[in-house]
């Protein structure tokens, strides 16, 4: 089998799941309990508040754990809106934020909010000038993914950090395409409000955190006991947690808390290897996203005259794992939102592919992904003459 869809999801790795069997078995108490057993548990979670903290350059209460990005990315909107609501009803976003963020500003529209979404051009990329123009005074968030998750674009985000600071407006982002893989750090780039997800760099599934400046007031957004100094009630997943720090120390495993530069050029040299050839050999290719501010594992394409589901069953039955649009919207033959508010015309986004490496994927690999798929995009083709 040859796996590249690490956007999707990441096998977990064998530091993470050895960190958290304990948590099961032996230190399996709750975290909330006053005995030794719990302060066990507790020591944990706070533990893995200080290792996530130092490598954002935040402060370990700055960090909440929940169960994901989905959860963190509806926090962040949400409560950012119900807290400031007095202050202003305008959020500014992007057109082409996952859908944790576009469907949480949607049901906050219905709530009264008013909702910028800025275009994005070809490459995927917002525009500075367009998010200046967009703020108002009653503006009180600006939420822009730091990269994204289909075409891999990378956003200007201490940019849009400096402005939104400028003008005393929260600044979230969805870094879960980017947290675990490369150095984030929250001053530098004016973060309020960080989104992150464990099973995207290597942590179990269901495990992520919010991290909230001390500087953005918002309340809980799960209502019940006193956990997370009562901002986010519900028994912590203590095994979960703890499989997240292990995963976060393998990704910042240097002594200055920064990920191994050689891990990170070992998968852009695999993923420019991947693109160039699928570029020379495969006529009507055309590659999605930014061709350098891009994320390292990202690689998709569309191919004219070929649905990027046949390709995908085709792969599969080669072996090969990779993906169509996001995970979220596969199964229906709608066309990526993201492709099409980069200007893709409907037909050609259908053929869209997407393959994300990771640090296991091999230059033989990549070779037998160009060869399966010089053979399938001629064979669809050939079909629909
Ligand atoms: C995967 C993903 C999410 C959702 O994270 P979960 O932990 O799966 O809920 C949110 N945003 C982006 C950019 C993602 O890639």
């Amino acid at each position: 089998m040859i796996y590249l869809d690490n956007a999707a999801t990441t096998r977990t790795v064998p530091e993470a799941v050895e960190a958290m069997l304990p948590y099961f078995t032996e230190y399996y108490g709750n975290a909330g309990s006053i005995y030794r057993l719990g302060s066990e548990s507790r020591k944990a979670v706070i533990q893995a508040k200080e290792t996530i903290a130092a490598t954002l350059g935040a402060e370990p209460n700055e960090i909440y754990f929940t169960s994901g990005g989905t959860e963190s990315d509806n926090w962040a909107l949400k409560a950012v809106y119900e807290a400031y609501r007095e202050k202003g009803k305008h959020i500014i976003t992007s057109s082409i934020e996952h859908h944790a963020v576009l469907h949480s500003c949607e049901y906050l529209k219905r709530q009264g909010a008013e909702i910028t979404y800025l275009d994005v051009d070809a490459d995927g990329l917002i525009s500075i000038e367009q998010l200046k123009r967009a703020i108002r005074p009653d503006t009180i968030l600006i939420s822009i993914m730091y990269a994204n998750n289909e075409i891999g674009t990378i956003q200007p985000v201490r940019e849009v950090g400096e402005i939104a600071a400028a003008h005393d407006i929260l600044f979230h982002t969805d870094a879960v395409q980017v947290y675990g893989q490369f150095p984030v750090d929250v001053e530098q780039c004016h973060i309020d409000l960080l989104s992150a997800s464990g099973h995207k760099f290597g942590g179990p599934k269901g495990a992520g955190f919010l991290y909230v400046s001390k500087k953005a007031k918002i309340r809980s957004f799960l209502h019940g006991g006193q956990q997370e100094r009562g901002r986010r009630a519900g028994t912590e997943n203590v095994p979960g947690i703890v499989g997240m720090e292990a995963a976060v120390k393998r990704a910042y495993d240097t002594a200055d808390g920064k990920p191994a530069a050689g891990k990170l050029e070992r998968v852009k040299m695999l993923r420019d290897y991947l693109i160039s050839r699928i570029e020379q050999e495969i006529p009507g290719a055309k590659l999605n996203g930014h061709r350098t501010k891009r994320l390292p594992g990202n690689v998709n394409f569309s191919f004219e005259d070929v649905q990027g589901e046949s390709a995908l069953i085709m792969l599969d039955m080669k072996g090969i794992c990779a993906s169509s649009g996001s995970a979220c919207t596969s199964g229906s033959l709608e066309p990526s939102h993201v492709l099409l508010a980069a200007g893709q015309p409907p037909e050609l986004a259908r053929g869209s592919l997407r393959m994300t490496l990771g640090e296991e994927n091999t230059m033989e690999e990549m070779d037998t992904v160009v060869e399966a798929l010089k053979e399938i995009v001629e064979r669809i083709r050939v079909c629909r003459l």
